[in-house]
């Protein structure tokens, strides 16, 4: 028998196995759902979530919605429910609707009602702590609580005045009454309601008491006849707690199902601890470059594409692990060879004087805008007697198998002439300030017409034509592998990298000087760059997607 594949010819994950095989035993709809909470911008991890949930749907011709999951009023605001749509659309999907947990409030309220009825519901009047003592262990039965076996008139009445704002906060709750012996601690009279008198970003102050996250994914997921509820593995344990509430209210049975959630090397993902490193001013906002936001990867130049084959290339696990950024960084690299125009720009400059040049005199050098990309054409770069290299293009006394200039060496500007370094002119420090060269006429234009050839290709902008940019050179957040991991030392912030942003002058070729916010480019030879929001008509600023070396090939090769 041949192997199920994908369209991408890939095997099938183990979602997509669940799914063919329903349908396969006739199931007709595929309804998914991406349920975030607002109360932070999202990350990777949910890009991950997202490309599934909609990938899934679209797969199967179904359909996904969007479902803020806000039944925790302290934490959420508008800011973030509008951010999470930006980015969801940014990523590339659309959702089939856009829905609220609040939304379902009257609803989750009616059947909280139902439950109590039924004797499957009562309201504790415990506190917190002793609500806690009386639970139990994983080795020791809890203790039913004193209130257990209210009737269910009283239980109606204080619930129902629970709801008319008569109680504190912290004075009672309402838990399903299940099982205070139950081996998964979670049956045991588990919270449904919890009283908090806060003004909801959606329903102001109409309730003063909010469902619990256990009661409200379930039923929310059956009101949207949700057939596929996607999360993550730490909720495998959630799952009975989530088929109890659906069979004893006797709704639309929605099903969930557990995947392991991205994690990746020198980041943290939690929104906790990324809302930490915004207020405390570490980062300056949530889509500060170094963040693992998807706001922050669209303003360091990442594009929806390369975020949608990171999500693929992960694949869909059963079991947690770690992903190397490399490979997120592979990701945005393929993609952005295919794509961005090339540029030339020097940052930490040395000015080269081409003594044997005319003073006075310019000309353009026609340099190819894509390699990859034959349709990119060409556009003409101006020349001069001063130019500017990378000081990095030059040394005094090379080590072996360096192709770049040394004194009385030669190399190539990048599509223009053959350069020979005379001489090496220095301050009273000895450090070098500017190189004295001749160039050879005969050899322009990227070839020379006695056929000489040399090893070296620098890239370079003419000193009189070039302009002024500000480049942000970012490295990771946090330079240890797992910043989460902190026995070593006091909190994940012990763990920052100090040079996350390096900020560095540096000069471009003058076709920039048009460049809009969000374009992006690859620096030849350098890396590749994007117009950041920051830039002012008088000064463009770069900041730096990723380098141009792939450091995940080799890792991957190794393997
Ligand atoms: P965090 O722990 O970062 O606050 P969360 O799970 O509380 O994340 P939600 O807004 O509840 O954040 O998440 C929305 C959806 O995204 C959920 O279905 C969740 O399982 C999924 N998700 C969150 N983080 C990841 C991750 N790292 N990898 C994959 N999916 C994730
Ligand atoms: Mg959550």
């Amino acid at each position: 028998m041949s192997e199920v594949t994908t369209g991408g010819g890939r095997p099938l994950n183990f979602l997509e196995e669940i799914i063919s095989e329903a349908i396969a035993q006739g199931q007709t709809r595929v309804h998914t759902r991406f349920p975030p909470e607002p109360n932070g911008y999202l990350h990777i991890g949910h890009a991950k979530s997202i490309c599934l949930n909609f990938g899934l749907a679209k797969k199967y011709g179904g359909k996904c919605n969007l479902r803020f999951d806000d039944t925790n009023p302290t934490k959420e605001d508008v800011e973030y429910v509008d951010s999470i749509k930006e980015d969801v659309r940014w990523l590339g999907f659309e959702w089939a609707g856009e829905y609220y947990a609040s939304d379902y409030f009257n609803q989750l309220y009616e059947w909280a009602e139902d439950l109590i009825r039924k004797g499957l519901a009562y309201v504790d009047d415990q506190s917190q702590e002793e609500m806690r003592l009386s639970r139990g262990t994983v080795t020791m039965p809890g203790t039913p609580s004193p209130w257990r076996d209210r009737s269910v008139e009283e239980n109606l009445d204080l619930f129902r005045r629970m709801k008319a704002g008569e109680f504190p906060n912290g004075s009672r709750v309402l838990r399903a009454k299940i099982d205070m012996a139950h081996p998964n601690m979670l049956l045991r009279d588990p919270l449904m309601y919890r009283i908090l008198h806060t003004e909801h970003h959606r329903t102001g102050n109409k309730w003063c008491i909010y469902p619990m996250y256990d009661y409200a994914h379930g039923e929310s997921d059956s009101i949207e006849r949700i057939t596929h509820s996607i999360c993550t593995l730490e909720f495998d344990v959630h799952r009975p707690l989530y088929d109890w509430f659906i069979e004893k209210l006797n709704i639309f049975p929605s099903h969930q199902y557990e995947f392991a959630r991205l994690n990746l090397t020198y980041t943290v993902m939690s929104k906790r601890k990324l809302l930490q490193l915004v207020e405390s001013g570490i980062v300056a906002g949530w889509d500060d470059p170094r963040m693992p936001t998807i706001s922050a990867l669209r303003r360091k130049g990442y594009t929806p594409e390369s975020i949608r084959a990171f999500a693929e290339k992960v694949g869909v696990a059963k079991r947690d692990n770690v992903i190397d950024i490399g490979l997120l960084e592979f990701c945005v690299r393929e993609d952005l060879n295919r794509t961005a125009p090339r540029r030339m720009a020097v940052i930490d400059p040395l000015k080269v004087v081409i003594t044997n040049y005319p003073e006075g005199k310019s000309e353009t050098i026609e340099c190819i805008n894509n390699p990859e990309d034959e349709a990119a054409g060409v556009r003409q770069v101006p020349f001069a007697r001063e130019v500017f290299i990378s000081r990095d293009d030059f040394m005094e006394n090379p080590p072996k198998k360096y192709y770049r200039l040394t004194p009385g060496g030669e190399v190539r500007l990048r599509y223009g002439y053959i350069i020979r370094c005379d001489e090496a002119v220095k301050n009273a420090d000895g450090e070098v300030v500017e190189l004295r060269c001749s160039y050879d006429a005969g050899s322009g234009h990227g070839s020379s017409s006695d056929g000489r050839k040399v090893k070296g290709i620098i890239h370079w902008v003419s000193a009189k034509h070039c302009i002024e940019a500000e480049a942000r050179l970012y490295d990771t957040l946090f330079s240890k592998e797992n910043p989460d991991d902190v026995e070593d030392s006091k909190t994940f912030l012990d763990h920052l990298n100090p040079s996350s942003l390096v900020v560095k002058k540096c000069f471009v070729e003058p076709s920039l000087a048009s460049a809009s916010v969000g374009e992006k480019l690859q620096f030849e030879r350098v890396g590749y760059f994007c117009v950041d929001r920051d830039s002012a008509a008088d000064k463009i600023v770069f900041n730096r997607t990723v380098g141009l070396k792939d450091s995940w090939s080799k890792i991957a090769g190794q393997q």
